[in-house]
């Protein structure tokens, strides 16, 4: 099979202290505080230094937070010294990484980055230790790939249609707190009345009214509208594309 050639991290100023930073189809986000600045994710990994890139666009000291295990945002991990994410992760973490040193953070805790935090918030569903970040000031939710425009693989172990669907619905009743999502797939911002994908699909096939259809793995490009356009160049977050 021809393998498919990667592309260059793709770096998007989305205002002067929070950048995102594409990899071949996921999505890191860069955060800066006073103090400390929040990785969320760390891509494929490819050959090309991720430290590189984020020490280019901070001085601070950077802290990792994986939003999940899932091998396109822990790639790089190795890269950085502090790495945080739930222990619900840390079986397919140390499976896929073994030897990585990881630290835990629990639904609740506040990452203060000095004039800056982000809330974790747990969203079981995808993978177990799945978490969203919530910084409140902003008003912005950072879903990771529990909620996106595009297809979430639901596949394997250890993921639960019905835990996503409750965590789904936790995320509807905070819905107050924040205006915007931003995912880690297909086009950066998801609306956030549409937030949980399709409710009914998902209600459907858990009661087995609806069946589900086995997609060949990679999803074809097609599956990910947003992707077709180069939507990554330097812009305001008025500019972000949205589905
Ligand atoms: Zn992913």
């Amino acid at each position: 099979m021809q393998e498919r050639k990667r592309r260059p991290y793709e770096v998007t100023v989305i205002d002067e202290r929070t950048w995102s930073i594409e990899d071949n189809g996921v999505r890191a986000l860069l955060a800066e505080g006073s103090e400390r600045a929040l990785l969320v994710d760390t891509g494929f990994g490819g050959e090309e230094s991720l430290k590189a890139v984020t020490d280019r666009l901070t001085e601070r000291p950077v802290i990792v937070v994986n939003t999940h295990a899932d091998p396109d945002h822990i790639g790089r991990n190795e890269e950085f010294g502090t790495v945080l994410m739930h222990p619900a992760e840390y079986a397919s973490y140390h499976a896929r990484k073994p030897g990585l040193p990881v630290a835990p953070i629990w639904e609740g805790d506040v990452i203060d980055l000095g004039g800056r935090a982000f809330e974790v918030i747990h969203i079981p569903g995808h993978t177990p230790g799945s978490v969203a970040l919530l910084e409140r000031a902003e008003r912005i939710l950072l879903g990771g790939d529990s909620v996106s425009c595009v297809p979430i693989f639901m596949f394997g172990e250890g993921r639960s249609l019905s835990a996503h669907r409750e965590s789904m619905r936790r995320l509807l009743s905070m819905q107050d707190s924040f205006d915007v999502i931003w995912a880690a797939h297909g086009p950066m911002e998801v609306e956030k009345t549409r937030s949980y994908g399709s409710s009914k699909r998902r209600t459907g096939s858990s009661r087995g009214s609806l069946k589900g259809r086995n997609r060949k793995f990679p999803f074809r490009r097609s599956c990910f509208p947003g992707m077709e356009r180069r939507f990554f160049t330097a812009g305001k977050r008025g500019e972000i594309p949205r589905c």
